[in-house]
């Protein structure tokens, strides 16, 4: 494969060269969502960013395998081994099964995810449909003497790992300080050590999710899942791992421990991690009332918004940063880019009608290679968006008679756009800011077609019918050189 593309790979904190384990093939993995709750807009900002990541890939030329799980069940409230898991603590305020609220919360995350155009995964395995792995699982680490029993449940021996392989190299975290300040655990709990993590924890008698084991009657530690269906379906070392900077400790580092304890070597090859989203300069939290979900965003409908935001202007917003930058939103910020996404569509509008002349006189040449060279430098998405806003001040020239364009250059700039915009940048070719349908505005481009042709038959009543009757309905017509443009 001829590129050079570079990921920061957060695991050596570096750029590096993207060299698959095994070409052509590329195996991706991604944390997906514990399903107890609507997708809010910190669900978007990995689920844009790997799915970004996903079509460049492709664009690329290689087979891309790309798993994104589903957390269904040992999720518990405190990320590490406490409190009830998050799905069966829904389930009983509701009265319903665990897996209805899985089903439920499942079917609008696929909902919301098609409408920010997020294609699907290769492969959306359940952490409950596989027990059987998981406890496979287990029994490795505990082969390999990494783990210990207490009472029915079985944890991680972070300090024995430790002495042998690095636990915390991905987080920079200091186990020694963890472990210095971890020591008046002695005799009052199961875990030896409070950084211990539970691989296998034994079901309370009113848990109701539960499976049995050679331990005991219970459920698997959170952590595992990864490691045992990222392995499964991706081999045992595979090429990339993302997620939100907010799964990096302690989830990905017990990932890392979990898989280097059981296998001897490391998994993953290539770390990446997008930064997250604050609100107003501030963590989103439920606690902190800022905790808006997708369909509020798109409705308008949460006190903090001022307006509703169509699905492709959070896509816009997102990909208008770079993923390892933090994102604040505001409204202020989201109208900024309601505004870009609409200037920029409005240009791939025009191109679409332009007609080509002999000669060009705006800049086309190297702008493909521009916005390759961003992509190739770590996923650089707000480089690739500027280089097709420059594109547009051309494509605006030619369309108000200002500057023409050969048909070569007409044909690469399609192209290009058609690459960028809509392939890579996954951003849907939708004019009002994403609101109106392909049909509808197939019909609204006919009646105008209609329009033109009536005018050049002199047959004005026909042509000024359809002007007002539109106008009464609500769009604006404008008449140009390349013929005529609606708004609603
Ligand atoms: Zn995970």
């Amino acid at each position: 494969m001829e590129h050079k593309l570079k990921i920061y790979n957060t695991l050596n904190r570096k750029k590096e060269l993207f060299v698959p384990n095994n070409s052509p093939y590329v195996g991706l993995y991604v944390c997906g969502p514990t399903v107890y709750g609507d997708a809010h807009l910190g669900h978007a900002r990995p689920a844009i960013t790997f799915d970004t990541l996903f079509r460049y890939l492709n664009h690329l030329g290689y087979k891309v395998r790309y798993v994104r799980n589903i957390t269904d069940v040992g999720h518990l409230e405190h990320d590490a081994d406490d409190g009830e898991d998050k799905i069966a603590k829904k389930a009983r305020l509701e009265k319903l099964e665990p897996m209805e609220i899985v089903q439920y919360y499942l079917t609008r995350y696929h909902k919301a995810m098609e409408k920010l155009n997020v294609l699907p995964p290769s492969i959306e395995p359940h952490a409950s449909g596989h027990i059987i792995e998981q406890i496979e699982f287990v029994k490795k680490i505990l082969d390999s003497g990494y783990a210990y029993e207490s009472e029915g449940s079985v944890y991680f021996d972070v300090e024995k790992y430790n002495k042998k392989y690095n636990y915390g190299k991905l987080s920079g975290r200091n186990i020694d300080e963890l472990l210095e300040t971890t020591r008046d655990l002695d005799g009052q709990s199961e875990k030896r050590r409070s950084v211990d993590f539970a691989l296998w924890k034994k079901a309370a008698p009113e848990h109701i999710m539960h499976w049995p084991s050679p331990w005991s009657e219970g459920f698997p530690g959170w952590h595992l899942e990864c490691s045992a269906m990222g392995t499964k379906y991706l081999g045992e070392e595979f090429d990339i791992h993302g997620g939100g900077m907010d799964l990096m400790f302690p989830h990905h580092e017990c990932e890392i421990a979990q898989s280097t304890a059981a296998l001897g070597k490391e998994t993953v090859h290539y770390w990446m991690h997008n930064n997250m989203i604050t609100i107003n300069g501030q963590k989103m939290g439920k606690s902190l009332g800022n905790f808006i979900t997708l369909d509020e965003f798109f409705q308008g409908s949460h006190k903090l918004l001022e307006q509703p935001y169509s699905a492709m202007t959070i896509r816009f917003f997102i990909l208008q940063a770079h993923y390892r930058s933090t994102v604040d939103f505001s409204n202020d910020a989201l109208k900024a880019s309601e505004k870009g996404y609409i200037r920029l569509m409005e240009g791939y509008n025009r191109l679409l009608k332009l007609k080509p002349a002999d000669k060009t006189t705006v800049e086309v040449a190297g702008l493909r290679e521009r916005c390759e060279e961003a992509m190739l430098d770590d996923l650089n998405t707000p480089i690739v968006i500027s280089n097709l806003f420059d594109a547009t001040k051309g494509i605006n020239t030619v369309y108000d008679g200002k500057g023409t364009i050969s048909a070569e250059d007409l044909e690469e700039l399609k192209s290009v756009f058609k690459l960028f915009v809509e392939d890579i940048l996954g951003l849907l070719r939708e004019e009002n800011g994403g609101s109106a349908n392909d049909a509808y505005k197939k019909a609204i481009d006919l009646l105008l077609e209609i329009r033109q042709e009536s005018k050049a038959k002199k047959d004005w009543d026909t042509a000024d019918k359809i002007r007002k009757q539109l106008a009464e309905y609500g769009f604006e017509i404008k008449d140009g050189k390349n013929g005529s443009e609606w708004t609603l």
